[in-house]
C-alpha cells in the first residue's frame, strides 16, 4: 500500500477523477469492530427515530490509497432465536457458506409456495453492504456531546444510498450536467480544497432508516488555511486495517456457527437481546421451510454446538452489532 505519506506530496499529485472512482468501484475490501469504537461517530436519533448532522467525507488516510472500505455481513435470526452476525468472506473473495446455502435454497425446485419461500429465507439472509470512511464532524447538534465530536475527525459507516449519493456527486448524469449540477471532489484527494459538505439527514420510516433528504452542500474548503486541512487529514484514521483477513472467520468456523443458529433446539434458546428489532418476515416462514436447510446442512454434531454457544458473543456485543447494522440499512 502506497498511499500518501506527506501532505505536500498528498497535495501534488492528487489522484485523478477516473482513477478514484475505478478505485472506489473496486472496492472488495472492508470490516468494522464489534466493540465500543471510539473512532466511530453515529448520528443521533430523536425518539421518532429522525435525526440530521452536517459531515464531510475525507479522502484517504495518511499512507493509504482507498478513502472507503466496502464490506459485506449477514445478519440473521435461526428458528431458535439465535442471531448469525458475521462478516461475509465473499468480500475478500473467499467463499462463504451461508451465500452457498443461500444458493441452494434460491435453485429448490418445487411448487411455486415452495420456490417463494425459500426464495424468501435466502433474501432474508444475503449480504448486506457496509462502507466506512473517515469524516470531519462539521456539526452535529443534537448530540449531547457535541463539543467533543464537532471538529474532529472520526470513522463512519454508512449503506448504499448514501455511497449512491456520493457516486452521483462526483459524478452527475449528463443530464444534471446539463441542468448545472458540477461534479463534486468527494473522496478526491482535492475534496479538501473542492469537495462539500454533506448534510445527512435521516427519517425513519416503516422501521428503516431513509437518507433520501441528505444532500451535498456548496463546494468549498474543510477548513480556511490548508494547516488546518493538514491537521484534518493527519487525524484520519487508518481503514485498510479493518479490511485486513483476520476479520474473516474460516468457512469451517463460520458453516459451525450457521449450522448453529440453525439447528438450536427452541428449548435452548435464549431472550434475544434488548433493542434487537425483529426481522419484519414472519418468523413462522423461516420455521416452515428450515427442516430443508436442516437436511442439507446438519453436519454439526451436538457437541460441536454446545461448545460454539459457549464461545458466543454476549447480549451486549449483539445489540450493538444490530443497532449499528440497523444504522445502515439504507432504504433500498
Ligand atoms: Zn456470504
Amino acid at each position: 500500500m502506497s498511499g500518501f505519506t506527506s501532505f505536500s506530496d498528498f497535495r501534488s499529485k492528487s489522484s485523478t477523477f477516473e482513477a478514484l472512482q475505478d478505485q472506489v468501484a473496486a472496492l472488495a475490501k472492508g470490516g468494522f469492530k464489534k466493540e465500543d469504537d471510539k473512532t466511530k461517530w453515529k448520528a443521533t436519533s430523536d425518539k421518532a427515530g429522525n435525526g440530521s448532522a452536517i459531515i464531510r467525507f475525507l479522502p484517504a488516510p495518511k499512507g493509504e490509497d482507498l478513502p472507503v472500505v466496502k464490506i459485506m455481513t449477514h445478519n440473521f435470526q435461526g428458528p431458535s432465536g439465535k442471531w448469525y452476525i458475521e462478516n461475509c468472506p465473499t468480500t475478500i473473495n473467499l467463499p462463504c457458506p451461508v451465500c452457498e446455502a443461500n444458493s441452494e435454497l434460491w435453485n429448490i425446485k418445487g411448487d411455486e409456495d415452495t420456490v417463494k419461500a425459500n426464495r424468501k429465507i435466502a433474501s432474508i439472509r444475503k449480504r448486506k453492504t457496509t462502507f466506512t470512511a473517515n469524516i470531519l464532524v462539521v456539526k452535529d447538534p443534537k448530540n449531547k456531546a457535541a463539543e467533543d465530536v464537532e471538529g474532529k475527525v472520526f470513522r463512519f459507516d454508512f449503506g448504499s444510498k448514501i455511497m449512491e449519493k456520493i457516486v452521483t456527486a462526483q459524478s452527475p448524469s449528463e443530464d444534471m450536467k446539463e441542468l448545472g449540477a458540477v461534479p463534486i471532489k468527494v473522496l478526491d484527494p482535492k475534496g479538501l480544497w473542492e469537495g462539500a459538505n454533506f448534510i445527512l439527514s435521516f427519517k425513519e420510516v416503516n422501521e428503516q432508516r431513509t437518507y433520501d433528504a441528505s444532500s451535498f452542500g456548496p463546494v468549498c474548503p474543510a477548513a480556511d488555511t490548508d494547516e488546518k486541512l493538514e491537521e484534518i487529514w493527519l487525524s484520519e484514521h487508518p481503514l485498510a486495517e479493518i479490511a485486513a483477513e483476520d476479520k474473516f472467520k474460516s468457512h469451517e468456523e463460520l458453516l459451525k456457527k450457521l449450522n448453529f443458529v440453525l439447528n438450536a433446539p427452541k428449548s435452548a434458546a435464549k431472550e434475544p437481546a434488548k433493542n434487537v428489532p425483529a426481522e419484519k418476515e414472519p418468523e413462522n416462514t423461516e420455521v416452515a421451510a428450515e427442516p430443508q436447510v436442516k437436511a442439507k446442512k446438519a453436519k454439526a454434531e451436538p457437541k460441536e454446538a454446545e461448545k460454539f454457544e459457549k464461545e458466543e458473543t454476549g447480549p451486549e456485543e449483539v445489540t450493538d452489532d444490530i443497532e449499528f447494522y440497523r444504522g445502515l440499512q439504507a432504504k433500498k
